[in-house]
């Protein structure tokens, strides 16, 4: 099930996305439910064409955790623990929403991410396989990060932490096998970065688990889980697109402040 967030003439609803995204956008529609999306879905009578609809980020979380270094690099050591990051939940925005280059930074860089969503039991201190069952599903991220703060800060709070440096989307899968999916960045449709999730030095499971031994994870709190090689600059009109197998696209445009 692919469950959204949008904008419609009625107001704004969390629904479910239904039609096949191979047929492209124009097949699909969505279907608006009351309330939060998790549990027992409560569908209403309104349907809406995905085309005629303003997607918003899938989720709000309370919290976005990201993941350094979790893909594997030829000649480079692979760390015994994750590392974590936190970016704050007004760093994210939706599908189209613009990325706007702080006046801070001269080297603001895309990382291609797969996003796991926490689920309604939320987690804390789970082992592995209850991990598997606080998941609620999957989306698109792009870890936006001003490189230059990132070196000359020391710590990451500021080059991660910038508005809209947190896109996610276009939905939320719940039912996608992530474990061997390509993932890939195109910024203007020239591919920058193109992996596999298999290459995680981490896979999700253990990644879910390793954060819920630090923090309590509430449901729609998102875990970000490291990007390919590959990463590059981002510059003003450019146009950055975020794509998981199975799991859609999510494209940006990039603006000054
Ligand atoms: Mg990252």
């Amino acid at each position: 099930m692919r469950i959204a967030r949008f904008v419609h003439p009625g107001g704004m609803s969390f629904g479910v996305v239904e039609g096949d995204p191979e047929a492209g956008s124009q097949a699909l529609t969505v279907r608006a439910i009351n309330g939060h999306p998790f549990g027992e879905l409560d569908y209403t009578e309104q349907r809406f064409a995905l085309a005629d609809v303003r997607l918003l980020s899938p989720i709000l979380p309370s919290k976005v955790i990201g993941v350094g270094r979790n893909y594997a690099e030829h000649g480079a050591e692979v760390p015994k623990e994750p590392l974590l990051f936190l970016k704050p939940s007004t760093s994210v925005i939706g599908p189209h929403d613009i990325i706007r280059l702080p006046e801070q930074s001269h080297q603001v860089e895309h990382e291609a991410e797969l996003a796991v969503v926490i689920g309604a039991t939320g987690a804390r201190r789970v082992d592995r396989a209850a991990a598997e069952k606080a998941i609620f599903g999957y989306t698109c991220a792009n870890d936006v990060t001003a490189r230059d703060l990132q070196r000359s800060d020391g710590q990451w709070t500021r080059a991660k932490g910038f508005d809209s440096f947190c896109p996610l989307g276009p939905w939320i899968d719940t039912a996608a096998d992530v474990s061997d999916v390509e993932v890939r960045c195109e910024v203007n449709e020239e591919v920058r970065q193109l992996g596999r999730t298999s290459q995680m030095v981490f896979d999700v499971p253990s990644l879910v688990s390793y954060v819920s031994h630090v923090m309590t994870l509430l449901p729609g709190d998102v875990i970000l889980t490291g990007t390919p090689a590959g990463v590059s600059p981002l510059a003003a009109k450019d146009v950055v697109s975020v794509r998981i197998q199975g799991l859609g696209e999510l494209r940006n445009p990039v603006a000054a402040r």
